[in-house]
This record gives C-alpha cells, sequence and structure tokens, in this order.
C-alpha cells in the first residue's frame, strides 16, 4: 500500500508519524495532507536507509540537490562523496541524474547509502541501452522504470506531459528545447512518428509505481531555457497535460509532484506557481530555480537562487538547486556546497516570510549570539559552520578572539556592535533622550581595551594587518 493509499484509509503511517515528528505538526494533519495528495512522502518501500520527509506546500520548503556522473567523469567512489557533500550540506532530496558508465552500481550505492530519498530520470539510462534515442521501445522503458523501481529509487521524473502536438508550439522559441528528456523524447517523437511512450504507458508506469511506492516527479519536458521562452504556449500547453497526469496517478493511487521552470523573469514567478498549483489541484510543486535573468553563467546558483526564494513564498514546496557551474560543466563537490548554501537560504528565507512555524527562531538565536560576541555559538548557528569559522579565522585565527568584542570587518575602534553596547552601558542612550550632549569616545572605553587584540598575536591594538589585505 503507498502512502497515498494508506492516507485515503485513515491509516497514520509509521512514514507519516516520523514525518509529523520533523516538521513539529501532528500526524494527522501529515495524513490529510498526503491523502489529498497536497504532499507527498517519497518513500519506495525498499529503501531502508531512508529518514522518511515530506514534500507540500504546508511544509517546511525542501531542498534537493542533484548529482551524478558524465561520459567525461565517471567514478563510483566520487558519486558517493557528491552524495556524502550533498546530505552533509543539507539536501533533503537527492537526484542522480548520471549518463556516464556503472549506472546500476551507482544506483544502488546511493540508495543504500542515503538517507534522503532518491530521485533518477529513467530516460537517461533508457537512451545509454540502445544506439539511438529512436530506437527506444516501450518494453524498454518499462523495464528501466521497473528495474530502478526494484533498485529502491523513491522518486523518478517522467516526461510524460511532452505531446506530439505540443512541438510545433516550441518553433518559435529562442532556445528550443533543455530539457534532457524532454529534447530526447521530442527526437522520439520526430523519428518513430508516434506519441510519447511515457504517456501512453503512464497507466502502465502507475502500476510499476504503486507496487514500490514510487512517487511520480511529473517532468517539465518543455520548460523555459530563457527569459524570452517563459511562459509560452508550449509550457503552458505541457502544463495542462501534467495536471491531467497528476490526476490519473492519483486515481491509481500514485502520490505526485510536478516539475517547473526554468528561466522566468521575477515579475512573472509568482503567476507561474500560482497557475500550476491551479491546473495540478495544489500538487507538490517542485520547482528548478528558477534563474530570472540569463545573464550571469557562473553565477547561476545566485539568479536561480532569488528565483526560488519568490516561487518558495508563491507556495513552490521543493526546489532543485543550481550551482555555479549550470550551463557550463558537471558540478564538482565545492560546487555542491554552493549550491546547496544558496537553496538552503532560499527555503529559508521563504519560510520566514510565510510564518512557518519556528523558522524565525534560527534567525533570532543567531541574531543573539551576533550581538553578545559569541562566536562559537554564531558558527554553530550558521548555515554552513565550516564556512563561517573559517573566514572569521582567516584574520582573526587565536582561540581569544573567539570571545574578542570586534571581528576584522569594522576592527577593534570601529565595531558598531560594541560601541551600542558601551554606549548603552554608559547610559549614555538615555542622555541622548533626555537631551545630554556629553559623549563618551566609544573606543577609549574599558570595555574596548580588554577586547583589543592581544600582544603577540598580531602585535599591537590595531586592526590586525591582514585584514586589510597587507602581509604580515
Ligand atoms: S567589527 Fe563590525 S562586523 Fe565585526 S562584529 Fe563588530 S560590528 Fe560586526
Amino acid at each position: 500500500m503507498t502512502q497515498l493509499q494508506a492516507a485515503r484509509n485513515g491509516t497514520v503511517t509509521e512514514a507519516m508519524e516520523r514525518v509529523a515528528e520533523r516538521e513539529r505538526t501532528s500526524a494527522e494533519f501529515v495524513r490529510e495532507q498526503v491523502a489529498d495528495g497536497q504532499a507527498v512522502i517519497p518513500a519506495n518501500v525498499d529503501h531502508d536507509s531512508l529518514d522518511p520527509m515530506i514534500i507540500g506546500r504546508e511544509f517546511g520548503t525542501k531542498v534537493n540537490a542533484n548529482i551524478g556522473n558524465s561520459e567525461e567523469t565517471s567514478d563510483l567512489e566520487g558519486e558517493l562523496e557528491k552524495l556524502h557533500t550533498a546530505v552533509h550540506y543539507g539536501a533533503d532530496t537527492v537526484m542522480d541524474l548520471s549518463t556516464g558508465s556503472d549506472l546500476d552500481a551507482i544506483r544502488e550505492a546511493n540508495v543504500e547509502h542515503s538517507p534522503v530519498p532518491i530521485g533518477t530520470v529513467p530516460i537517461y539510462e533508457a537512451v545509454k541501452r540502445v544506439d539511438e534515442p529512436a530506437d527506444i521501445t516501450h518494453e524498454l522503458l518499462l523495464d528501466v522504470i521497473a528495474k530502478q523501481a526494484r533498485q529502491g529509487v523513491d522518486y523518478m521524473t517522467i516526461h510524460a506531459g511532452v505531446r506530439m502536438e505540443h512541438l510545433p508550439l516550441t518553433d518559435g522559441r529562442k532556445t528550443g528545447i533543455v530539457s534532457r528528456g524532454g529534447s530526447i523524447l521530442a527526437q522520439w517523437m520526430e523519428e518513430n512518428g508516434m506519441e510519447n511512450p511515457l504517456y501512453t504507458k503512464f497507466e502502465a508506469i502507475c502500476d510499476i509505481f504503486v507496487d514500490y511506492d514510487v512517487t511520480f516527479s511529473l517532468g517539465d519536458g518543455l520548460r523555459p531555457g530563457s527569459l524570452a521562452d517563459a511562459g509560452d504556449e508550449a509550457q503552458y500547453a505541457e502544463l495542462d497535460t501534467l495536471g491531467e497526469l497528476t490526476r490519473t496517478a492519483w486515481d491509481n493511487g500514485v502520490q505526485v509532484m510536478v516539475e517547473g521552470p526554468g528561466h522566468v523573469p521575477m515579475d512573472e514567478v509568482a503567476e507561474q506557481v500560482e497557475r500550476q498549483q491551479r491546473v495540478c489541484d495544489g500538487a507538490p510543486f517542485y520547482v528548478l530555480g528558477p534563474l530570472v535573468t540569463d545573464i550571469a553563467p557562473g553565477y547561476d546558483h545566485i539568479t536561480s537562487a532569488i528565483g526560488a526564494t519568490e516561487a518558495a513564498r508563491a507556495g513552490a514546496a521543493m526546489l532543485c538547486y543550481v550551482t555555479p557551474k549550470e550551463h557550463l560543466g558537471l558540478p564538482e563537490q565545492e560546487d555542491v556546497r554552493d549550491g546547496l548554501a544558496a537553496y538552503r537560504i532560499a527555503a529559508h528565507s521563504a519560510d520566514v516570510a510565510n510564518g512557518r512555524d519556528g523558522a524565525r527562531a534560527w534567525d533570532d538565536a543567531l541574531s543573539e549570539a551576533r550581538y553578545a560576541f559569541d562566536w562559537r555559538e554564531q558558527f554553530d548557528l550558521a548555515l554552513d559552520p565550516e564556512r563561517a569559522k573559517s573566514y572569521h579565522d582567516q584574520t582573526l585565527p587565536g582561540d581569544n578572539y573567539k570571545e574578542a568584542r570586534f571581528c576584522s570587518m569594522c576592527g577593534v575602534d570601529f565595531c558598531s556592535m560594541r560601541i551600542d553596547q558601551d554606549a548603552r552601558e554608559d547610559g549614555e542612550m538615555t542622555d541622548i533622550e533626555t537631551g545630554s550632549d556629553e559623549r563618551t569616545d566609544a573606543g577609549d572605553s574599558a570595555a574596548a581595551e580588554v577586547n583589543r587584540p592581544p600582544v603577540g598575536t598580531h602585535g599591537g591594538a590595531s586592526v590586525p594587518s591582514g585584514a586589510l589585505g597587507d602581509d604580515e
């Protein structure tokens, strides 16, 4: 029985209990959301190492990290390291998009070692097993999907919404079809003169998914690859089909989320999310970015995290990260880290803005540690503690600086928080309120003296020279 079927039967599963604990809500609320298709718990019955999580707009915004090899870079150990990096830096789910060699071994190892749901795109493996994409058969596709379900994959991107009748709608596009799955299926349909096999075999795929409780991630094969193509007829025609397929999956007892763009101007992001929610009856929206400008290759974790924040604010449930390598090359571990940081910031910012229970407490705790000059606590609470500590310690590495009432940003004499605190301690704020014009030079205060850099570390009481970029 899938989580959806159990929820509809009124059964609270162990996974629902665990999710409720993680989300600090009631198991009954989780059950209701799953039963209504408003949330999914991607949890293949054979994924033993999984710690269940939930994706839905009523829960914390989730972040997915894509990893995987390519023909150019292929190595099982390297992929497991990427998985570890992704989970370490906070990925809520991980998609294995491998297209190189050892696909089965990498997939099985990922499932075996991952505490988070693993997603795949089966069309990639199908392509690897034939000479030409047009040679893919319906049987081969179902065979690949069934095998990956048996291997414990929790959710699969199925580009079933790309229909033959949609293809001419992409003719005038600036960047054509940019989804790998979408372009492969378009080629298959053109060359075989037949409808998308993932569409015609959708119910057969449902039969496989129901046995293992694999969740659909309905792919957006016609997503825009540039601002110019956002919200065009092709994209929305596919979205209408995704709405139809969402209802078909639900009718078959299968959980569904729906994938979204891509590249979208900032002012159209919310409108796109609202449209998906309307067309797909509230099925969780899983968005890639979107990038809100096309001009910054090398910085697309930033261009897309801006759009992702707006999307999550408008109701998107999961954000697929984009790394600085987007459009340029396969991400390595440091790119995974940077992409995840950008997306966890996006997800958390949206959760704060949406008033998600408990989200804001994190910000407040960090601010308190910051104002108290409790550097260790500040590092511990930071989104990326290692990065925060290493940046701080580049200029003030000594242990004694972990209690200092300044850092090298403003330096001891100009630390505004220290000046502010001294002023309050000396009663200056009260004096200002009562109109007194007496002032104390905060840099001369006893507190400032105590927190000057110790002799021997930087050789003086001024800003450490390293902070200004000089050689010591
Ligand atoms: S020196 Fe500036 S940046 Fe550093 S703690 Fe003080 S106010 Fe903050």
